[in-house]
């Protein structure tokens, strides 16, 4: 049986766009199901994320002019990661694919054509990865290229030059309902879930209208969302941080001391230095070790599935 697509669209203000990518989606999802790799039934589905222009009202009128098109609306702006999850959760017990994309035609289309092709081969997850970034200005491309290296660096694990364009099956989606945090990072959780998966590549093109909702401001914001809720790395950098002080202050109180018996410090030197670096050291290793038992904390009251079954032998294989 063909799977039924959905492909999900976060829309924030952008009257200017929609117009021009909408017949561009509805062509791709006509293009695969007369190739038949997908169902009729197969959907658009916009999630307006309270747009203060006409998003809304031009998602209406789609919706009336092709049954392809669905669209459904956040009663508020709640950021781009929240929409996205939203359509997901939506569609989850509809279809039996999502491709989540922007709505800017930044992200090649037909790319989706080697999505569902990975699909139909077995794969649960593909990521769409940037292959390069020549239309991005200088410095976006730093910036964003830097992002994911810290990222890493910092003890979130993401797909490099992956965001949000990624084919993910129902299953999986099922299993990632399973991930109830409310600190969104989506590229970081989706591999979290696991299954068999891979990647596509594909050239980023330029905003097709309207402007970037990421200003650099957005995207610092968006690294630090990720790494608090991806990784508890800072907090053992603090404690080892503070071993590293406490080696070097009994160092310093050693030279201190050295000093006080050559004779060659002002009365009251030593003991006051050696205290200082003494209580720094100590201060960060508490520090540390309080968080320590906070990252353990944290990740507990995530209460996340602690094991996700993906395959079981016999006949009674989960769907
Ligand atoms: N978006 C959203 N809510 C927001 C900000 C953005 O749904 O609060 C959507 C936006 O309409 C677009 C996608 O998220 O479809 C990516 O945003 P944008 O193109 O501005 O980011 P960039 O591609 O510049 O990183
Ligand atoms: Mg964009």
């Amino acid at each position: 049986m063909k799977p039924i697509l959905y492909i999900v669209i976060p829309c924030y203000n952008e009257q200017e766009v929609l117009p021009v990518t909408a017949p561009l989606f509805l062509k791709k999802i006509e293009d695969l199901v007369n190739r038949e790799k997908i169902a009729d039934e197969s959907k658009i589905m916009f999630v307006n994320d309270g747009s203060k222009d006409n998003t809304w009202s031009i998602i209406q009128e789609l919706s009336k002019e092709n049954s392809h098109y669905i669209g459904i609306s956040q009663s508020r702006n709640r950021g781009h990661q929240n929409a996205v999850l939203a359509g997901l959760m939506e569609a989850k017990d509809i279809c039996d694919i999502t491709i989540s994309i922007d709505c800017d035609g930044q992200d090649d289309i037909n790319a989706m054509d080697e999505m569902v092709e990975c699909f139909l081969n077995g794969c649960e997850v593909v990521y769409g990865v940037r292959s390069k970034r020549a239309t991005d200005t200088f410095f976006k491309r730093v910036t964003a290229e830097g992002f994911y290296k810290f990222l890493n660096w910092m003890g979130a694990e993401v797909v490099y030059n992956h965001a949000d364009y990624r084919l993910i099956s129902a299953r999986v989606l099922k299993e990632l309902a399973n991930f109830k945090e409310v600190n969104l990072f989506l590229r970081g959780m989706v591999p979290l879930v696991g299954f068999k998966s891979t990647s596509v590549y594909y050239e980023r093109h330029e905003r097709i209208a309207g402007e970037s909702h990421y200003p650099l401001k957005k995207m610092i914001a968006l690294a630090i969302d990720g790494i608090t809720s991806l990784s508890i790395k800072p907090l053992h950098m603090i404690t080892s941080m503070g071993a590293t002080v406490s080696i070097l202050s009994f160092i310093a109180a050693v030279w201190a001391f050295i000093n006080e018996m050559m004779g060659r410090t002002v009365a009251g030197w030593a003991s006051t230095i050696c205290i200082v670096c003494f209580m720094g050291g100590i201060q960060l290793i508490c520090l540390g070790v309080i968080g320590e038992y906070i990252g353990k904390i944290y990740m507990e009251v995530k209460a996340r599935p602690r094991y996700i079954i993906s395959d079981r032998t016999g006949d009674n294989i989960s769907k």
